[in-house]
């Protein structure tokens, strides 16, 4: 009987443990598990949950395209690196200057949401050609992706994917992304799971262009506003 007890509690005790916390290196992008797909990576249940919500958009002839999903670690310091060459070189920006330009869109390496492939950027698939798809103006009233817009507005929190980066007037943090959702019942797990770590030390740490100039208030202001200012819904 007592060894039943004890077995039964460490069963919830590890049961309890997978579901709160996440392998460090899967949040911040240097190992990938549970991932889908060729091109376009999604986490297992995310890919799931976009099926359905594809296939019930395409019964209402809208035609959902994943123009971005899971993207690792050494993929975001390229995209990085090469938005801060081109900032401080072809701009000729001051290196806080093209830090500050950077992270209007982009994420610094090993915090972007896009690392646990619960994260996916949606345009319309009726425009294969349309060049700079991730522009807001497409997706208001009159532009391109308007009508993808429209449906997902109204359905994709249905299916469990909400906007991570809303168009609140006091969000801080990166931009109104239009065509940027989240899958709420995994992302939400990691979210919790990454502002447990030690986030600035692990921001300090970081080998990538500029970041020498990456301070302590920086840093604080990034984790507050970046990573932590997002659609409420999502936490
Ligand atoms: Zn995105």
């Amino acid at each position: 009987m007592r060894t039943l007890v004890v077995f039964l509690f460490f069963l919830i005790c590890s049961e309890f443990y997978s579901q709160t916390t996440v392998d460090l290196d899967i949040l911040i992008g240097k190992s990938q598990n549970n991932l889908v797909g060729d091109s376009i990576k999604l986490e297992t249940s995310t890919h799931k949950a976009y099926k359905k919500m594809e296939a019930a958009a395409k019964r209402d002839g809208v035609f959902l395209k994943i123009v971005s999903a899971h993207r690792d670690y050494e993929r975001q310091k390229l995209i990085w690196n090469k938005k801060y060459e081109k900032f401080t070189n072809e701009f000729s920006l001051e290196p806080k200057k093209a830090i500050s330009e950077i992270i209007r869109f982009s994420t610094i390496p090993g915090t972007s949401r896009h690392h646990w492939g619960t994260d996916i950027d949606i345009i319309d698939a009726n425009f294969p050609n349309e060049e700079n798809v991730l522009v807001s103006e497409k997706f208001e009233k009159n532009g391109l992706f308007f009508k993808v817009k429209s449906w997902l507005d109204k359905n994709s929190e249905y299916f469990g994917f909400y906007l991570a980066y809303t168009n609140d007037k006091k969000r801080k943090g990166f931009e109104f992304e239009p065509w940027h959702y989240s899958y709420k019942p995994v992302s939400a797990k990691y979210y919790r799971a990454l502002i447990k770590t030690d986030l600035k030390k692990i921001i300090k740490s970081l080998n990538i262009n500029g970041s020498e100039y990456f301070d302590q208030s920086f840093i604080e202001a990034y984790i507050v506003e970046n990573i932590m200012d997002i659609n409420p819904d999502l936490k």
